[in-house]
């Protein structure tokens, strides 16, 4: 076993990654971040991250924009769910934009 793999496995409940991307516990929440991103951010076609995988590096799981799209997510787009999501934060937006 190499040092860095060691050092790797060491590492791996520590609050970071080297890939620089936010980890997420479980599959389930990543899932969830996923879809509240994509709620929020108005994404091009074929831009921003599309599904979830569990990292070899520290076995927490990220964010990417490679490979199929979660399946959850691409159901929550053909019903048009994401669509509402996103209108309905603009007007959130707008909502705190008066400012108090
Ligand atoms: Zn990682």
């Amino acid at each position: 076993m190499s040092l860095q793999l060691k050092l790797n496995m060491k590492r791996r409940s520590a609050s970071s990654c080297p890939t620089q991307k936010r980890m997420y516990d479980s599959a389930i929440l990543a899932e969830q971040a996923l879809l509240d991103l994509q709620g929020r951010v108005d994404f091009r076609m074929g831009d921003g991250p599309v599904g979830v995988y569990k990292c070899d590096v520290c076995g927490a799981y990220h964010l990417t924009s490679a490979g199929p799209v979660n399946p959850l997510l691409a159901s929550k787009l053909q019903d048009g769910k994401i669509a509402r999501n996103r209108e309905a934060n603009r007007w959130l937006d707008k909502f705190k934009g008066r400012g108090h």
